[in-house]
């Protein structure tokens, strides 16, 4: 008998050991002495005497197997229950311009002031819908199906975000549309408006501003003039606020935002938005944050979490990893693009993969103008299908296996030249989570 490859020890401080099984997602807590005699059996042979009934637990549960063979059972069956790629996002890339020039921009070479030929047209979001109409008849089952508009800053072409939506009510009235599919945006929230506000709540479709909360944090967003856009953008915050449309923030963790953090939290609360979901650095030719940026911002989102939870208010990124930590279930994506998952349409009508590679087009291989589309024979989706930790060799032993989701590949491609290398820095935010979660439910436990 030997603990299983998956089983990983944390010394929590005092006279505990957390255990925790990185493909079962599970997690438990084992006395020093429990966990001494344990190894003394396991090590010498010696018997068990108060850690029986312990050592039999774990052993029912996997965390001790009988040999190497149970482990890649174990590991088989895991990989059997994962389900083939669906597409459940899809951002339609309504222009490539922008208004602002945000100093962390990752895709910053690609954005546009004025250029008429990065505009989405009719004809591309008409059969850009048709698309989507063909893919999900084609998946008919349950899943979660999000259609986001993104840019550029994509109220700069409002205009074709409501030709796309009058388009689905074409198409819905004849064919197969989903009633599922979710709507949402993610704008500067430069360009609201009362009107467009109200087209938006009208047809339910969720506003996601990008702001950086505190205006020290907010000045690496900038216009195309080199000004700042942190009064323009709050105003139209509270002008959805007097309008009672609901929206929620992105906000991107700068090193300024470390600096000031309580300040950052005091707005946030204030601002009461229905969620957050806050974004680490990522790389780019203009910008290298240093590992120590990573470590920070994951103990920022740590510590905002633990504040906003008492509050009602969960960060999306934490709380998907949370969620499955509770729920005890492989976390294997971090992000739609990773399984395959996700359709971005340029304006152009190119479909690819990942909003990043809008960039230099890479993985855009196919057009909207292409009836035959199917993503599911398309070899970029079938190479993206597998990047997750559970398919990656230097990931096997890392106790973040089933729950971190692998980060970013498009990070991972920018500074290793594969999405199948690692997204190192992520892994730095990854295992600080597991950590603490761990930590979390002790604490809670001993409560
Ligand atoms: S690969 Fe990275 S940039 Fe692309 S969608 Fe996923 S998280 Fe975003
Ligand atoms: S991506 Fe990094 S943190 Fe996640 S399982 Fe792999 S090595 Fe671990």
């Amino acid at each position: 008998m030997q603990f299983s490859k998956y089983t990983h020890f944390f010394d929590l401080g005092d006279n505990s050991v957390g255990v925790f099984h990185s493909l079962l997602v599970r997690a438990l807590f084992l006395s020093k002495e429990e966990k001494s005699e344990i190894d003394a059996f396991l090590k010498d042979g010696r018997s068990l005497k108060k850690a029986k009934a312990t050592a039999d637990f774990l052993y029912s549960n996997y965390y001790l197997v009988d040999s190497e063979k149970e482990d890649e059972n174990l590991y088989r069956q895991c990989v059997e229950m994962i389900y083939p790629p669906a597409i459940s996002n899809v951002y339609i890339v309504v222009t490539e311009n922008c208004n602002f020039n945000c100093k962390y921009c990752f895709i910053s070479d690609i954005v546009s002031t004025n250029d008429k030929s990065k505009v989405m047209t009719q004809e591309v979001a008409k059969a850009s819908v048709e698309l989507l109409q063909r893919t999900y008849e084609r998946q008919q089952h349950e899943y979660d199906k999000t259609i986001t508009f993104y840019g550029g800053e994509p109220l700069l072409n409002f205009d074709i975000i409501q030709y796309f939506m009058q388009e689905v009510d074409r198409v819905k009235s004849k064919a197969y549309w989903p009633s599922d599919v979710k709507y949402a945006v993610i704008s500067n929230g430069s360009l609201l408006t009362k009107e467009n506000i109200y087209f938006l709540r009208q047809n339910n479709i969720a506003l996601s501003i990008s702001y950086d909360v505190d205006k020290y944090s907010h000045a690496n967003r900038i216009n195309r003039m080199g000004e700042e856009t942190y009064d323009v953008v709050r105003n139209n915050i509270q002008l959805c606020i007097d309008e009672k449309m609901p929206y929620s923030l992105s906000i991107t963790i700068s090193e300024n935002t470390l600096r000031n953090k309580d300040a950052v939290l005091q707005e946030i609360l204030s601002l009461e938005p229905l969620t957050i979901a806050f974004n680490m650095l990522i790389p780019n030719k203009h910008l290298t944050p240093s590992d120590t940026y990573y470590e920070k911002a994951t103990d920022f989102m740590i510590d905002c979490f633990k504040q906003l939870r008492n509050k009602g208010l969960y960060e999306d990124r934490m709380m998907r990893k949370v969620q499955a930590f509770i729920d005890n279930k492989l976390y294997l994506y971090d992000c739609c693009a990773s399984g395959g998952n996700q359709l971005v349409i340029a304006p152009d009508g190119g479909i690819g993969i990942c909003h990043g590679y809008l960039n230099d087009r890479k993985y855009f291989s196919s057009n909207v103008r292409d009836e035959y589309f199917d993503f599911r024979k398309s070899s970029d989706f079938t190479y993206w299908k597998k990047r997750s930790p559970i398919f990656m060799s230097e990931c096997q032993d890392c106790e973040c296996l089933g729950i971190c989701g692998g980060g970013c590949p498009y990070a991972a491609d920018y500074m290793h030249g594969s999405i199948y290398a690692l997204d190192d820095r992520f892994c730095i935010h990854a295992k600080r989570i597991v950590r603490w979660l761990i930590e979390d439910l002790y604490m809670n436990t001993k409560k």
